[in-house]
């Protein structure tokens, strides 16, 4: 028996009408996915295998390559405001303290050809590393291209997550585009600029304290400072160095409107120029580029407003964040590596045997707001495949120093050591990333080279996973970290590729 349409409530019209609107929504929100999480770089795919057995057949003099260019954001209209990344939203850039910059190197064993440029930023997405490469002309002759930001929280947004409000992304499409072509520019520069050139590896152990704080235990840094020093094959003259040390350039901290490219620039001005004080160079410099690449600054290294930081030139101690506070950060770094870089470089090699293992990665998206901000139009980010994101890990040898290319920021534990399991973490059970990524490398000096490649936050042990209660050490609110990070299987699935990586041929010692 059917019911005349006259007799119909307006219940059942009204069901209906919203069925219909919530379907429509259903279906609006469906699109607006599947366009936000849409595969940038369909298809893309890195599987480098280059062992160097051809560099140790036929040995060929080795060469290197710098160049630099400025990577300032334009504050001169104010009708386009520059976003600052890190900390809060709505953090408009005022000034410019000093040059924000796109640096790169290029190596090349005679055989191999590599490059490298580390970008004064806060990050750039896997994608974005992708599109510099492709814009790589074939004839630059690189077999592999590494992106890296130093992480810097007083440089523009690239990411999407600092825009005037929590809904509206903080990236300028014309600055991101500046950023890409000067990459791609730089890279080429650093390729015409080749020359014969000798290497020194250096590592010199650095104490944390009075530079770096760690915000979450355990407390576990990356503390030492690692060096690649390029010097003219005729002469002796330097032609640059590549510095590695791991802790977040937030510095002059969140109240801080200025872009400066904190103590990355002031330590490579201190290597390039030397130790100035008043005018008078107290300690002199070594010429050529430098470049600074981060390291593991995860869980959460950092030179905290907390800190006090003596500079070693002035003898001031400086506490309150401030561009003189990372000043003395760079210094006090310049001022451990300048001895070494100084002295006449009797391990200097003319010769160093080039391998690159490089692959990519899906790392499965299991934090909702990462699978949230791009729908709302923050984070320009797409999937490979449902719920996963496409990154890189590599490993190159050069010499007697190996690096390892990590893809966002890495818990210093994973790296050297001290992962916890403690009562009251989300997934107990043994250790997943154990040996640490130091035991597993082979060479003498072991770089650990973060947000190289993509920046996919924070890289977290499995067992130090902890968002739900009971926590770890009590509190009422879980820690910070887990709210920037894919999830709780980025670190295990990591680990298992560095462990591949570390045994693969070139890599591992023979
Ligand atoms: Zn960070």
């Amino acid at each position: 028996m059917t019911t005349p349409p006259a007799r119909r409530s307006w219940i059942a019209r009204l069901l209906r009408g919203l069925g219909a609107l919530v379907l429509l929504l259903a279906l609006a929100l469906a699109l607006r996915a599947a366009y936000a999480f849409r595969d940038r770089s369909p298809g893309y795919s890195v599987r480098i295998a280059i062992d160097g057995a051809a560099a140790r057949a036929e040995p060929r003099p080795l060469r290197a390559g710098f160049a630099r260019e400025k990577i300032n954001p334009d504050l001169g209209d104010p009708a386009r405001p520059v976003y600052l990344a890190g900390f809060s939203q709505n953090r408009r850039a005022t000034a410019i303290h000093d040059d924000l910059q796109a640096i790169a190197w290029v190596v090349d064993d005679g055989h191999t050809r590599v490059g490298c440029v580390a970008l004064d930023a806060i990050g750039l997405f896997h994608d974005d590393v992708v599109a510099i490469r492709r814009r790589l002309a074939p004839e630059l002759g690189l077999t592999y291209a590494i992106v890296a930001t130093t992480h810097n929280h007083s440089t523009p947004d690239l990411m999407g997550l600092w825009g005037p409000h929590p809904l509206r992304s903080g990236v300028d499409p014309a600055y991101r585009e500046q950023v890409l072509a000067t990459s791609a520019r730089v890279l080429a520069a650093a390729v015409a600029a080749l020359q014969p050139a000798r290497l020194a590896v250096h590592e010199i152990p650095v104490a944390p304290e009075g530079l770096v704080a760690d915000t979450r235990p355990p407390l576990v840094y990356d503390n030492d400072l690692r060096a690649l020093h390029f010097t003219a094959a005729d002469g002796g003259r330097s032609l640059g160095t590549v510095v590695s040390w791991g802790n977040h350039p937030e510095t002059p901290w969140s109240r801080s409107t200025e872009i400066t490219s904190d103590f990355c620039g002031f330590l490579r001005t201190a290597l390039e120029e030397g130790l100035v004080e008043g005018g008078e160079v107290l300690v002199p410099g070594v010429g050529g580029i430098a470049c600074f690449i981060n390291g593991a600054v995860g869980g959460l290294m950092t030179t905290h407003p907390s800190v006090t930081v003596r500079d070693p030139l002035t003898d001031r101690l400086l506490r309150t964040p401030s561009h003189e506070k990372s000043r003395a950060v760079g210094r006090q770094l310049a001022a451990r590596l300048l001895p070494r870089l100084r002295r006449p470089a009797e391990a200097a090699v003319a010769y160093a045997p080039l391998a690159v293992h490089a692959r990519t990665v899906e790392l499965p998206v299991d934090n909702p707001n990462f699978l949230l901000a791009p729908v709302l139009g923050l984070m320009d980010r797409g999937h490979s495949r449902w719920g996963h994101v496409r990154s890189e890990i590599a490993a190159l040898r050069l010499g007697e120093a190996v690096l390892l290319c990590v893809p966002g920021e890495v818990y210093p534990e994973i790296v050297n050591g001290g992962v916890e399991n403690l009562p009251g973490a989300d997934f107990p059970g043994a250790l997943a990333e154990v040996p640490p990524w130091r035991e597993l490398l082979p060479g003498r000096v072991k770089f650990v080279l973060g947000l190289a490649n993509d920046e996919v936050g924070y890289i977290i042990p499995r067992t130090q996973w902890d968002r739900k209660p009971p926590h770890v050490r009590g509190t009422a609110k879980p820690e910070y970290g887990e709210v920037n990070s894919l999830g709780p299987e980025t670190a295990p699935l990591l680990h298992a590729a560095v462990r591949e990586l570390a045994a693969a041929p070139g890599i591992a010692d023979r």
